[in-house]
């Protein structure tokens, strides 16, 4: 399909500097002659794939991820669809580069790397002005704004105006991996200040320069720009991305049910965990509702896959009482029982009525869980003896430990297999090489958001959903979980390979979907014939279009 000339494309040095419509080498001969572009140009013309094929000789001659991941990003500067046939070329290859963990290092070091800016960048001190600046980004149908405040990056900490690296790495992969058009996409950075002294001291940072503000101020600013963004982009669903867990939280709560958004740390973490219960279940060979849940930290993720749990339970038909009571929390303190003094709200459900245990392998004997995840952020937290005292209770122990990054990690897939003799059902949230124990060899699966929030994007995208609800995350998890097969459980695989991220997404989504027209919250018209086809119909290629 051409472009239309009316469609004011612009000519000659202009063209090539557009990254949208930028095709570089592969400008055809008729191209060149009616836009201006002959002698930019060598003589040679090449195709898309010629192009690939050249992008890949020059990432294979750097040395670091983090020189592939500043090349990949001047690609996206200058040819955003070479970019995008890059990255979904081999998905398992470049989204560790583009995303976790190479992008935490990128962030670390942004005002150092700083080439060119991406995105939107809403300071406080601009308050009163959210509409003129969101007026300021060139595109006007906006879908998604992936926002952060930089306070809590990965588990990097508060990096402050750096943690833009985070929303224009997750927004490509709303491209690469679910299918979103990239055009309808805006990072966003809210810069509340940082405490973070060392960037505070730092000549190159280029933040706000000065302390995050209180949560008061900060609430009536997230309200300011919500509402520009409500009346600037009418159609647009906010990602709030790595807020501090309390933000997150409360964000989350105020407009859940009043506008289209989601955290993709709380409810993305949950559908893509959930996902991974519900494909080990198909292991075990027993039902949700019989599972008791131990979880080694009680933070906002832990919270947040707890409570999607239980929506879950209850969907299959156990009371909402019944289905919390087979949920359990420890934390830095020990079990969070009822009788504690100080808890947070969202961790007062789980509460147990027994008396305290501060010992993690004793409370694995006395609650007897069928599953223990891991997210605490301490590294080695199931010890051997936690991890043979799951394995003596269960024939097929569930253990997840989910914490980020590896270091952090509770256990190793290595120890899990080991210390339950190979009878563990293992997903990590770090990458973990194949094991090889008692001439088996098992392949841990990765519990990475990537599973699921692209899937969300493109579903609501598809649909033009008004709200993300947490059956559209149950949705997701199932669709997720329905992508492995028979051979990759075989394998302990429960989560399908990153080198097939794309037909996961694509068949996650139109499960969401199905989810979105049959709680009437679309806002198209339900196509005929099979949605998944229809998502297929509405997702972005990387290819080509002839502007003559
Ligand atoms: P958080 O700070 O909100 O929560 C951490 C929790 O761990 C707190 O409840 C804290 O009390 C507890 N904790 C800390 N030290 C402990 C100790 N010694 N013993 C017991 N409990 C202890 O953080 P969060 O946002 O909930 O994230 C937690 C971890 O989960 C991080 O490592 C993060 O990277 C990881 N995470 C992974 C995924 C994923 O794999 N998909 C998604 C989200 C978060």
């Amino acid at each position: 399909m051409g472009v239309p000339r009316s469609a004011s494309v612009p000519r000659g040095a202009g063209l090539l500097h557009d990254p949208r419509l930028n095709k570089s080498s592969a400008f055809t001969e008729a191209e060149r002659e009616a836009l201006g572009l002959v002698g930019l140009l060598p003589e040679g013309v090449d195709d898309l794939d010629t192009q690939l094929r050249r992008a890949l000789v020059q990432l294979d001659a750097k040395t670091t991820d983090l020189e592939r991941y500043i090349y990949l990003s001047q690609l996206q500067d200058t040819d955003e669809t070479l970019f995008y046939r890059v990255l979904m070329s081999d998905p398992a290859r470049f989204m560790p580069i583009v995303y976790t963990p190479t992008v935490g290092e990128a962030c670390q070091k942004f005002g150092h790397l700083f080439r060119r800016p991406r995105g939107l960048y809403v300071s406080i001190k601009r308050r009163g002005h959210l509409r003129e600046i969101l007026r300021n980004w060139p595109e006007r149908d906006v879908r998604f704004i992936v926002v952060t405040s930089g306070e809590r990056i990965l588990g990097l900490g508060d990096l402050g105006a750096n943690g833009m690296g985070i929303p224009i790495g997750k927004l490509a992969l709303y491209t690469a991996a679910g299918g979103v058009p990239p055009q309808y996409t805006l990072p966003l950075l809210i810069d509340a200040g940082t405490d973070n002294e060392e960037l505070l001291g730092d000549p190159l940072y280029l933040g706000l320069r000065q302390r995050r503000c209180g949560d008061d101020e900060l609430d009536s600013f997230v309200d300011e720009f919500v509402k520009a963004v409500q009346q600037e982009f009418p159609r647009c669903c906010i990602q709030f991305e790595d807020w501090a867990g309390n933000d997150a939280v409360r964000l989350l709560e105020r407009y859940r049910d009043k506008v289209c958004c989601f955290n993709d740390d709380i409810q993305g973490t949950a559908a893509v965990a959930l996902a991974g219960v519900l494909s080990a279940l198909r292991i075990t060979g027993t039902p949700l509702g019989l599972q008791r849940f131990l979880f080694f930290g009680a933070g906002s993720a832990a919270t947040g896959i707890a409570e999607l749990l239980v929506r879950a339970m209850r969907d299959e038909g156990l009371p909402a009482d019944e289905a919390r009571s087979r949920i359990a929390l420890f934390d830095r303190k020990g079990l969070v029982t009822a009788d504690r003094e100080a808890m947070h709200d969202y961790q007062r459900p789980f509460a147990q009525r027994r008396a305290p245990i501060t010992d993690l392998a004793s409370a694995v004997e006395q609650l007897r869980p069928t599953a223990i995840i891991g997210l605490s952020t301490v590294g080695g937290g199931f010890d051997r003896r936690v991890i043979e005292a799951m394995a003596r209770i269960n024939e097929r122990p569930m253990i997840f430990p989910y914490s980020n990054p590896t270091s952090r990690s509770e256990c190793t897939a290595e120890e899990a297999y080991s210390w339950t003799e190979g009878r563990a059902v293992f997903a990590g949230g770090s990458p973990f090489p194949p094991v090889r124990y008692g001439g088996r060899t098992f392949v841990p699966g990765q519990g990475n958001n990537v599973y699921v929030f692209p899937a969300m994007g493109m579903a609501v995208f598809a649909t033009g959903a008004e709200r993300v609800t947490d059956e559209m995350f149950i949705a997701s998890a199932a669709g997720v979980a329905e992508q492995i097969t028979e051979q990759d459980l075989g394998n302990g695989l429960i989560y399908p390979p990153i080198s097939a991220i794309h037909e996961t997404e694509i068949h996650a989504a139109s499960r969401v979907a199905e989810m979105i027209f049959a709680k009437g919250l679309a806002t198209v018209e339900r196509p005929q014939g099979d949605l998944q086809d229809y998502i297929v119909s509405q997702a972005y290629v990387p290819k080509y279009r002839s502007l003559v």
